[in-house]
């Protein structure tokens, strides 16, 4: 074959696409009664609404944006001219901030307004290793909520995350929620300088890629896969001793939230997530089947300073993604199909060429009885079509013969009981919704 999909990347075959179609349809229902509406924002952006300034250090910049030059950029690099900050786009590595940026740009959330409450679908970028559960073109369905301070909103984003997860069928038993509070502008510093001087005495029994992070983003490396530097990282300072009371009675009132949910969870002083624009809660969702080392289905948290850095106003902001694919593995694991076909088609047969004005006609009425109906293009005889009809798991056939025709009748045979009946040409949309209720 001459062409292959691209590393990284895998195509969502029919069960595939009908589960992605489950997947957001459950999330707009359940996201739905926490009064989130659907957004569409571009799968490119400017490059630096994803960088915000990070430089070419960042984790983002160094691994994981995919850029993306228009022709007028591809022209420019031809006459050897440096792109304008406009011509440099990247494809989206996640959502939160191509959203942030929309509801910033279009004033979704006026002074003194209700807090927006959006929620996204489709496909991310992310220039990683490609492994098992971790893909460079993934799906994420992820919400953001601009504009609410109160900790009851970041309990409800996780409790809203958990009834997603469990409404399309996993059982909370199979998933461990951890969460952590990051801190804010007064206290993450603080804490971020102790992290970093207990790097510095413990530079030599770090990773290359950890010795780096001491001058550019110490507390990534608590999330370094490196066994040794998570041995190190063990004895590292903990945030809870530094967080300021503000952070600290915020994290203990979202925690009394989620107790009186009913919704267990783990403190976990080393979940730093991803992205460094986390202040306060955050949280991450693993499942203990299905995923091996990419166990991570979910996750978010607050983020008060983006939107300063993304507009031109500060507001307070929270969101959580998931990811598709990983909690497809998961659901395989634990035996649960979503997005499986629930109706049987019907197979119109012929019984030779003679009557397939006919046929073709008895199809459409069906379509227009809103019946699933199928029939045959490939000239097959009889018999193949009725193995294909067996193929496609069908529910009953109608055979359209010239004699039974003649006679104003087709056949209808119901594949589960083997039985057969003649039914008038006018009847057969009405007798074949009655047999398949
Ligand atoms: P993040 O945006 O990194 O917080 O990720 C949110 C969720 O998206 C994770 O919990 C995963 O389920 C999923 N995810 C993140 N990165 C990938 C990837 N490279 N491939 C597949 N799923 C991913």
């Amino acid at each position: 074959m001459a062409y292959k999909a691209p590393k990284g990347t895998q195509d969502l075959l029919p069960a595939q696409a009908r589960a992605w179609e489950a997947f957001k349809a459950k999330a707009l229902q359940v996201f739905g009664l926490y009064g989130y509406e659907p957004v569409e924002t571009p799968i490119f952006e400017k490059a630096e609404l994803f960088l915000r300034g990070c430089g070419e250090t960042c984790d983002a910049a160094t691994k994981e944006i995919f850029s993306v030059f228009s022709l007028g950029a591809v022209n420019c690099l031809k006459a050897d001219q440096p792109l304008k900050a406009d011509q440099k786009l990247a494809l989206r590595p996640e959502g939160t901030a191509s959203v942030v940026r929309a509801i910033a740009e279009h004033n979704l959330v006026p002074q003194g307004g209700a807090p927006a409450k959006l929620l996204y679908a489709g496909p991310m970028f992310r220039c990683e290793r490609p492994q098992k559960g971790r893909l460079r073109q993934f799906h994420q369905v992820g919400i953001e909520c601009l504009g609410a301070t109160d900790p009851s909103a970041d309990a409800e984003m996780i409790i809203m995350c958990m009834r997603f997860f469990e409404e399309l069928g996993l059982k909370r038993k199979s998933m461990t929620l951890l969460i952590n509070s990051m801190g804010c502008a007064q206290c993450r510093p603080g804490y971020t300088a102790a992290v970093k001087a207990f790097m510095q005495e413990h530079e030599a029994e770090l990773c290359e890629e950890c010795q780096r992070r001491i001058e550019t983003n110490p507390l990534r490396a608590f999330d370094c896969k490196n066994p040794q530097c998570y041995e190190v990282m063990e004895a590292a300072p903990r945030f809870s001793g530094h967080l300021c009371p503000s952070c600290r009675d915020r994290h203990e009132k979202v925690c009394a939230y989620l107790q009186a949910a009913g919704i267990d969870y783990v403190e976990d002083p080393r979940l730093v997530r991803g992205f460094d624009y986390y202040t306060g809660t955050v949280f991450e969702v693993q499942v203990t089947e299905g995923l091996g080392s990419q166990s991570a289905i979910g996750g978010g948290g607050r983020y008060d300073g983006l939107m300063g850095e993304v507009g031109d106003r500060d507001l307070p902001g929270l969101g959580f993604a998931v990811g598709f694919e990983r909690i497809m593995l998961a659901l395989e694991a634990a035996g649960v199909c979503i997005g499986c076909p629930q109706v049987k088609p019907v197979y119109v047969a012929v019984v030779d060429d003679s009557v397939r004005p006919q046929a073709f006609s008895i199809l459409q009425q069906l379509r227009d009885a809103g019946i699933r109906a199928e029939g045959d293009t490939q000239g097959r005889s009889l018999k193949s079509q009725f193995k294909v009809a067996g193929k496609m798991d069908a529910a009953l056939a109608v055979v359209v013969g010239p004699d039974e025709l003649a006679a104003g009748q087709v056949t209808i045979r119901d594949f589960s009981t083997h039985e057969e009946r003649q039914v008038g040409i006018g009847q057969v949309a009405q007798q074949v919704a009655s047999l398949l209720a």
